[in-house]
């Protein structure tokens, strides 16, 4: 019986080598400079974003990487060593839906930087091609991962400001390209955290004010590690399910009277005033989980690591009850993390597949992953790939 998939991260030299030969084989050229951006994990706090809630993302050590050329013609060309066919079309002509597929992301991107007032009436089209380590539909995040390489990408070559405020208002560029051009209506999180994560640290992105706050996230220190659980399942955020949920949480919160749950968990509004059951227990998820970040948050402040595994299998209960959103393979991967030893377990990310997180001893790492693979493969699931999470930098340009 062979051993666990460890997805592991592709050094920044790697990724460089590959997208600069992509792009000369693509464009017939050299690009003017690479950026990458990385994915996420999600460590607590799930479909509380667009309820203006706390989550705390910890970006990947997997990147997209995205080498980019300015032309002067306005043409937008993308191409990517992963994607489905390059896409060629004009600056002006981007719009919702258009294009359709892959492209989108960077085309939205283009899009949203412009109407923002940030890439100046001179803007003339740009070649782009894509590399990435990140698992694509993997609930990494590999979307954001494009679009913030682009958008960081972008502002450098225009002279922009990329402090932290600048980054804030790329995120908010980019999370318009997902919602207004590729057609996901996702929250922010996961361009906050491309764009605005430390080294080291999970970032408590507050989507109520926009804030991100760095806090220190240091589990190697304690002996402890974060497993990845890539289940391979299928998952379709564009499908419907995910704006669904998002119109409950915004239906229950017309109906307490509230501008969002987030007021609702801050005034402890009482959710009884919700007769209707489902829109009860979706309610029920967002303000739980809301509570259970700021739990989360006290025990890193004091150290107590350990205790934060039972906050993240209260959080996989709540999504999976209440808000609906888990799916066979991502309660099968949990419940044989718990099994095996871990300390906690929760499904990470959107839902409907996907991928899990466990919070294990560092030396039970490698035990824990491959009780996990024997479980899925006894229940005759897809087997799960495996990822290292040290929590690591954000978007940045790397050079050749
Ligand atoms: P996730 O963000 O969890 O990986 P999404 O469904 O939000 O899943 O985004 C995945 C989509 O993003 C892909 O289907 C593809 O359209 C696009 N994408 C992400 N990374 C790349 C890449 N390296 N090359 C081409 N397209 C990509
Ligand atoms: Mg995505």
């Amino acid at each position: 019986m062979s051993g666990a998939v460890w997805v592991d991260p592709v050094s920044d030299a790697a990724l460089v080598g590959a997208v600069t030969a992509g792009f000369r084989g693509e464009f017939g050229d050299a690009p003017e400079g690479m950026w990458a951006a990385p994915g996420r994990v999600n460590l607590i706090g799930e479909h509380v974003d667009y309820a203006d809630g706390l989550s705390l993302p910890v970006a990947l050590p997997h990147r997209t990487v995205v080498a980019v050329r300015r032309r002067g013609d306005g043409v937008l060309r993308c191409a990517s060593s992963l994607g489905g066919p390059a896409w060629h079309g004009r600056v002006e002509e981007i719009g919702p839906g258009n294009p359709s597929g892959w492209a989108s992301y960077l085309a939205g991107v283009v899009w949203a930087m412009g109407r923002a007032g940030l890439l100046g009436n001179d803007f003339g089209g740009a070649d782009v091609f894509v590399e990435s380590s990140v698992p694509v539909g993997a609930g990494l995040s590999s979307s954001a991962a494009l679009e913030c390489a682009l958008a960081l990408a972008l502002a450098e070559l225009s002279g922009l400001p990329t402090d932290d405020a600048g980054r804030a208002a790329l995120a908010a560029c980019c999370v318009r390209a997902e919602n207004e051009i590729a057609l996901a209506p996702t929250g922010g999180m996961d361009q906050a955290v491309a764009l605005r994560a430390r080294a080291g640290h999970t970032l408590l992105v507050d989507s109520a004010d926009g804030s991100a706050t760095p806090v220190p996230l240091d589990l190697a220190g304690e002996g402890l590690a974060l497993l990845v659980i890539d289940t391979r399942a299928p998952h379709r955020l564009v499908d419907g399910q995910y704006a669904q949920r998002r119109k409950s949480v915004e239906d229950a919160a017309a109906r307490l009277s509230v501008a969002s749950l987030r007021e609702a968990a801050d005034a402890g509004t009482d959710l009884r005033g919700l007769t209707d059951p489902t829109l009860a227990r979706r309610a029920r998820h967002v303000v739980s989980e809301i509570e259970r970040v700021r739990e989360t948050l006290s025990l890193m402040a004091s150290g107590r690591y350990r205790e934060l595994g039972p906050v993240l299998t209260a959080s996989h209960v709540s999504l999976r009850d209440d808000f609906e959103v888990s799916c066979a393979e991502l309660d099968c991967v949990v419940e044989a993390a718990l099994a095996a030893g871990a300390y906690g377990a929760r499904m990470t990310g959107g839902g409907f597949g996907g991928s899990a997180i466990a919070l294990v001893e560092a030396a039970e790492i490698d035990a824990v992953a491959s009780a996990v693979l024997a479980a899925a493969r006894s229940r005759g699931l897809t087997e799960p790939r495996f990822l290292p999470a040290p929590a690591s930098s954000p978007a940045r340009r790397v050079l050749g």
